[in-house]
């Protein structure tokens, strides 16, 4: 049964799943929880669940006789289309740049698949939730839906405008029977006190690195099991990122990473690992995609310099880069505690030097420099 299908937990799952049984649905849910932690994927399932027109039951052995969704009928497969979240909302943005450009100005950004479920995401550029978008909601809201039994709207982020946040409010504060409301937020915190209050709050927590392990296995056949378990360990526990993660550039930026650090330990007579230095830092200096390049570089050296720092305090366990674990234990016999540190400190500086838009190579080769200068 598809519910089935979701990663982690269970027993927030079963809850939701047991208010929907007894009919108890509330009409405004929260469901907070880190990037990927599937918060987007639940929602989608519950609002299959609410208006399924098989409305199966999870029965037989392990089954525990809650409602589920058949994925097969009408409704199931419409509200499913909205699924890929980021193809949607690109379409959503492309169709609106097409208008005219006293229309573009009046059209506020949805997705929509089915014709009683909106998906509500940021809008561009602020990426905020407009008062707009909620008075849409508002202006649809109080009908009865046309072919499911329950409208929903998924606000797919807790960016909202000030105005925007004070009209949903006014939703909140009377909502009708037939709509239920979801809020994904990756930090609760940013809603108004009185919307959270307004709603019910689940949490989506970690799931465990040996349970994505095991899903990796079947959504990501591509991989093998040392490259799934170096996932599982760098997404901190969300599968959606797991699931999703750019092995290949997040390999390429290790690499660079690892010449910079093996450079800086390998002490300042080490001319061939100095040619190899420049060529990295050199590779940095332009493209449009540099940016994101060297976000990617200076992620990948702190889980690095992570691994390093677990390494020197006996907590192999907590390593992440497991693939390369021989390569590291051997710097970090190399490197004390004190030196991962300054490092760390060094990269700061590089983050900041970027955000105050210094040249990028300029930053990492100082940055380089300075490895070198405290080994
Ligand atoms: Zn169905």
């Amino acid at each position: 049964m598809p519910f089935s299908d979701f990663v982690g937990n269970p027993e927030t799952i079963h809850r939701l799943r047991e208010m929907l049984a007894r009919n108890r649905f509330p009409h405004a849910v929260i469901l907070s929880g880190a990037h990927g932690s599937g918060k987007y994927t639940l929602a989608l399932m519950l609002a299959r669940t609410l208006n399924c027109l098989e409305q199966p039951t999870t029965k037989g052995t392990d089954g525990d006789g809650l409602p589920d969704f058949c994925g097969r009928c009408s409704n199931c497969t419409r509200i499913a289309q909205a699924e890929d979240l980021d193809s949607r909302f690109a379409e959503a943005v492309d169709a609106r740049e097409n208008l005219r450009d006293t229309d573009k100005k009046e059209t506020r950004l949805f997705v929509q698949t089915h014709p009683d479920v909106l998906i509500i995401p940021p809008d561009p550029p602020q990426l905020m939730i407009k008062v707009d978008q909620v008075r849409h909601v508002i202006e649809t809201i109080y009908y009865r839906p046309g072919e499911a039994r329950e409208r929903v709207y998924i606000f797919t982020s807790s960016a909202f405008m000030k105005e925007a946040a004070n009209s949903l409010l006014k939703v909140l504060e009377e909502p009708p029977e037939f709509a239920s409301i979801f809020l994904l937020t990756e930090n609760p915190g940013e809603l108004l006190p009185t919307i959270r209050s307004r709603s019910m709050t689940f949490n989506l927590g970690a799931v465990a690195v040996t349970e994505i392990e095991s899903r990796l296995a079947q959504l990501r056949p591509d991989w093998n099991a040392r490259q799934r378990a170096l996932v599982a360990r760098l997404s901190e526990g969300a599968i959606g990122r797991a699931s999703s993660f750019d092995l290949e550039s997040y390999v390429a930026a290790r690499s660079h990473a690892l010449i910079m650090l093996k450079s800086a330990l390998g002490g300042s007579d080490n001319n061939n690992a100095h040619t190899e230095l420049f060529k990295v830092t050199e590779s940095y200096r332009s493209g449009a995609e540099g940016r994101a390049k060297i976000d990617n570089l200076l992620r990948t050296f702190y889980s690095l310099l992570e691994d390093l720092m677990f390494l020197q305090s006996g907590a192999a366990q907590l390593v992440r880069n497991t693939d390369i674990l021989g390569e590291l234990k051997k710097m970090s016999e190399a490197a004390d505690f004190a030196w991962v540190q300054r490092a760390a400190e060094g990269l700061g500086e590089v983050e900041r030097g970027l955000r105050r838009n210094l040249l990028r190579s300029l930053s990492l080769d100082a940055f380089a420099t300075a490895l070198e200068r405290v080994s």
